[in-house]
């Protein structure tokens, strides 16, 4: 019978000291071979030259390196990049690299699917397989970086989890890859860049704030109005508005890390004056500012982007009360890459 043998990346650095101090090595060996694994991304023990052929034998004998493959890259005619990603177990996810003239940002996956049922949402109409590892979100980030470097001339700037998935319901394997991706043996990236972008579990977000992160949040909002918002997301009929205030509110208490509403005006669902004052009410609670996105349609068309009176009607109507506003436009709609269009559909 074949050993299975263990992800060497599920390894902490002191555990992979300690491994190589039971192998009779010195513990520094774990600090270099930690070293290759992150901060170089090797692929093999065979590309860890500077440790001896007997002792990559060793690891090879003992451990694999289950690295993400990116199947299958596409390139919209905007400059929006998506990576289809195959997982050592065969399952695929999606990231997106969305350029701007100043900035390069990262939209990663944190799930295989996702368990909420966000009605607009084309993820949603996947079932969620399992979580991802923190070594497959780390993979998405480095396999951008290097395509930003390469296509963009520039390194990677932002990270937003707003891929497939809800990351603060895979909260400890996200926390290790930022842990990661902001650690010098890492990529170095200052968390500040990092965006954790919910749905609003309340539980997790006071959790987020406690543990002291120094990530930015974002809400996935879409309506201040409850019997709205659990149409929509039906999960709000547990997490009602009230508890996700009430989250927010000890959210800003701890971090004083201003929250950004994204937040998408559909026709017939949301694009009233009511709408946009329950919204401005919200906003009042905590400093934060809203963006408003562009949707893209998924296959059903029952959701379907408002006219842009109603944009309007929002803009100004937050401008009016002080808050921070910015309509996003929708980029790499020709390739499934926009907000709320992450499916699978490439793979
Ligand atoms: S919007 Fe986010 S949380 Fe909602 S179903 Fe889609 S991936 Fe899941």
């Amino acid at each position: 019978m074949k050993d299975k043998k263990k992800d060497i990346r599920a390894l902490t650095k002191e555990q992979l000291q300690e491994f190589f101090v039971a192998q009779g090595d010195k513990s520094f060996r774990g600090s270099q071979v930690y070293e290759w694994l992150w901060n170089k991304s090797a692929h093999s023990f065979e590309d860890m030259t500077n440790i001896s052929k007997a002792t990559r034998q060793m690891l090879e004998d003992n451990f694999v390196i289950n690295h993400i493959r990116v199947d299958q890259m596409q390139r919209s005619s905007d400059g929006t990049i998506k990576n289809a990603v195959r997982l050592h177990d065969n399952l695929t996810v999606e990231s997106v690299l969305i350029p701007t003239p100043k900035r390069t940002t990262a939209c990663v996956s944190s799930q295989v699917g996702c368990s909420l049922d966000c009605k607009f949402c084309a993820t949603a109409t996947l079932k969620r397989m399992r979580n991802l590892n923190p070594d497959e979100i780390y993979d998405q980030v480095v396999a951008i970086d290097n395509e930003s470097r390469l296509y963009f001339d520039k390194p990677l700037s932002n990270i937003v989890f707003m891929g497939m998935g809800e990351p603060l319901m895979n909260y400890n394997n996200v926390m290790k890859a930022v842990e990661k991706i902001t650690s010098k043996e890492g990529l170095g990236m200052s968390s500040k860049r990092i965006t954790i972008s919910t749905s609003g579990v309340p539980k997790m977000i006071k959790k987020l704030a406690d543990d002291e992160t120094k990530v930015k949040l974002a809400v996935s909002l879409h309506s201040a109005i409850d019997e709205i918002r659990t149409t929509i997301m039906p999960f709000n009929a547990t997490f009602p508005l009230e508890d996700l205030r009430e989250a927010l509110e000890y959210w800003y208490l701890k971090t004083k890390s201003r929250i950004t509403y994204e937040y998408i005006v559909w026709e017939g669902i949301n694009d009233t004056r009511k709408d946009a004052e329950a919204l401005v009410r919200f906003c009042k609670y905590v400093p934060c500012k809203v963006n408003l996105i562009e949707y893209n349609p998924i296959d059903d068309g029952v959701f379907q982007q408002a006219s842009s009176d109603a944009t309007h009607m929002y803009e100004s109507m937050l401008e009016r009360n002080g808050i921070t506003v910015t309509v996003r436009r929708s980029r790499g709609k020709d390739i499934d890459a926009a907000c709320g269009q992450l499916a699978n559909k490439s793979s």
